[in-house]
């Protein structure tokens, strides 16, 4: 199995890292990561300039490729002829802290995978909770792709849809189990903080709390309270199942 990851984090992240160290034991694996870091992208596609790609290294020295485009260019690069041979899965991760709920649409992680979804390719984003303090361990991250990669290969993934994994930031002893979940509700305690810059304009910033998120135990928001992490199936079609009726 030939398998592509990126993350939005920028290659030297060191979710990349664990990621390329997890994915290894599965197939070869191939980098193309952005050179920067992106969070918050969402699903990019870069039309009016121009896209370069550069020969660099993960963390530990290993051969990578990098982008200046956002993580989504990055798969749409690889599969168009910039990774020659075929892939068969991409990987996007370990984002350093969870996306849960509405924050799919913003994160390049998660869009990332979408992208692989979009040109025909099984996709799955891993992502773990940020460390309540310290360095953040991905040995958790380590089992949970582990479980996940074992089931792709055993049953593959239905056409069109893709995978968005979340692991809660635990010792893996604390690890209660991994559960399939639907995608929950977030609340953001979004604030706008206005600012002077050194020559007396005013620019802005999006600031505020951490989001939290509407508990309900079969979510990936409730997964992750209760110390599970979480699978959530997704799909490009955001057409809502509702009785509404405007045509003529
Ligand atoms: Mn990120």
């Amino acid at each position: 199995m030939h398998i592509l990851i990126t993350n939005d984090d920028g290659v030297r992240g060191p979710g990349l890292l664990a990621l390329y160290q997890a994915a290894s034991k599965f197939g070869q694996v191939s980098v193309l990561a952005p050179q920067q870091n992106w969070s918050g992208c969402g699903h990019v596609k870069t039309l009016e300039r121009p896209l370069r790609v550069f020969e660099t290294s993960l963390l530990d020295g290993t051969p990578a490729l990098a982008s200046d485009g956002a993580p989504s260019d990055c798969v749409a690069l690889a599969m168009l002829g910039i990774i020659p041979q075929a892939i068969d899965l991409v990987l996007s991760g370990i984002n350093t802290s969870a996306n849960l709920g509405d924050d799919a649409t913003y994160s390049g992680t998660v869009m990332a995978a979408m992208e692989g979804m979009i040109q025909g390719v099984p996709a799955i984003a891993f992502s773990q909770d940020r460390p309540r303090s310290g360095v953040q361990d991905f040995g958790i991250s380590a089992c949970v792709i582990d479980h996940v990669l074992k089931a792709f290969v055993q049953d593959g993934l239905p056409a069109g849809v893709f995978l968005n994994v979340n692991v809660p930031d635990l010792p893996v002893s604390e690890l209660k189990g991994i559960k399939m979940t639907h995608q929950g509700k977030r609340i953001y305690h979004d604030r706008l903080d206005k600012k002077a810059d050194p020559r007396g304009g005013t620019y802005y910033w999006i600031g505020g709390e951490v989001p939290t998120g509407e508990y309900d135990a079969n979510s990936d928001i409730g997964a992750l309270a209760d110390g599970y992490a979480s699978i959530t199936p997704l799909q490009g079609d955001l057409t809502a199942e509702v009785k509404f009726d405007w045509g003529d």
